[in-house]
């Protein structure tokens, strides 16, 4: 595996695999991200994952100097899964003096999460856009856990043009349904057992809307449940899966999100209805 922290080691490993399919992460890797390496191999292209804590899309009261960081147990990982190479480029490399380029994308991102953290996408398609631009990827692989992101995404790459397939893979959850998280290392003992009911509060309201009930009370419901779990309901709503404009029923493609606050921990997950 090699292990690229300059641009220079980039070009140079990149001229050795050929085309490749990236795996953007933040590191703190669990078998979520695996999942997405796994996913880019079975593709038949050589893995190429990118760790970065990328400083412009936490908000200024935001985890970015607390956010998980292990270099040593991320490597690990991604040697034993089979991953060709890891770009870790420095905040320095990745926003060089006199930089002057946001890339602001509006439709998918203005509501749920954008609403909730100002700022949060444009620095989530900024630095994708430079990503791409310096792994150069033939596909790149996103997880479904961040449905909003793979919109926002999706979104950018169709209006730039830009050369990449964007691939979404499956949410990896834990037995009990947690949709598992690098944040979910702040939860204590106590609310990780609550954590959970998020996902069955989901669940059991995507059942309700499929089998006919209104979907304002189906979803006054779900956000009860959550609540009386300990759990703060930010959102739980029915979306088109694209645009994720809200949708008073049932129509196709439709996607259920919910966001939530547990302790420390900003819980996010959504199912397909
Ligand atoms: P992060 O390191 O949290 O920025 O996530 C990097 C990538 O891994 C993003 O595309 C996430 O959507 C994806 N990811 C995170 N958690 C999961 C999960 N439980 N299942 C699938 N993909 C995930």
């Amino acid at each position: 595996m090699i292990i690229a922290r300059t641009l220079q080691e980039l070009r140079d490993a990149r001229e050795a695999l050929g085309p490749v399919g990236l795996v953007p992460t933040m590191g703190a890797l669990h078998e979520g991200h695996l999942a997405l390496i796994a996913a880019a191999r079975v593709a038949g292209q050589p893995a190429a994952a990118s760790i970065f804590v990328n400083p412009t899309q936490f908000g200024p009261k935001e985890d970015f100097n607390h956010y998980p960081r292990d270099e040593a147990g991320d490597l690990a990982k991604l040697e034993s899964a089979g991953c060709a190479l890891v770009w870790m480029p420095s905040v320095e490399v990745m926003y060089p003096p006199h930089g002057a380029t946001t890339i602001h994308v509006n439709g998918p991102a203005q509501h749920w999460e954008g609403a909730a953290r100002p700022g949060h996408f444009a620095g989530v398609a900024t630095v994708v856009a430079k990503l791409f631009g310096q792994v150069r990827p033939e596909a790149a692989y996103f997880g479904e856990k961040d449905w909003q992101q793979v919109q926002v995404v999706s979104r950018m790459v169709a209006d730039l043009h830009l050369p990449v397939r964007i691939v979404p893979v499956p949410t990896v959850r834990e037995n009990n349904g947690l949709a598992m998280s690098s944040r979910n290392a702040y939860l204590t003992p106590e609310e990780r057992k609550a954590a959970p009911i998020l996902h069955a509060a989901l669940t059991h309201a995507a059942k309700e809307i499929v089998a006919g009930k209104q979907v304002a009370e189906t979803l006054h419901h779900a956000r009860h449940e959550v609540a009386q779990a300990g759990i703060i309901p930010d959102y739980i709503a029915l979306v088109h899966a694209e645009t994720l404009d809200p949708i008073p029923a049932l129509t196709h493609p439709a996607r259920l999100i919910a966001a939530a606050k547990l302790g420390r921990v900003r819980l996010l997950d959504n199912i397909p209805v």
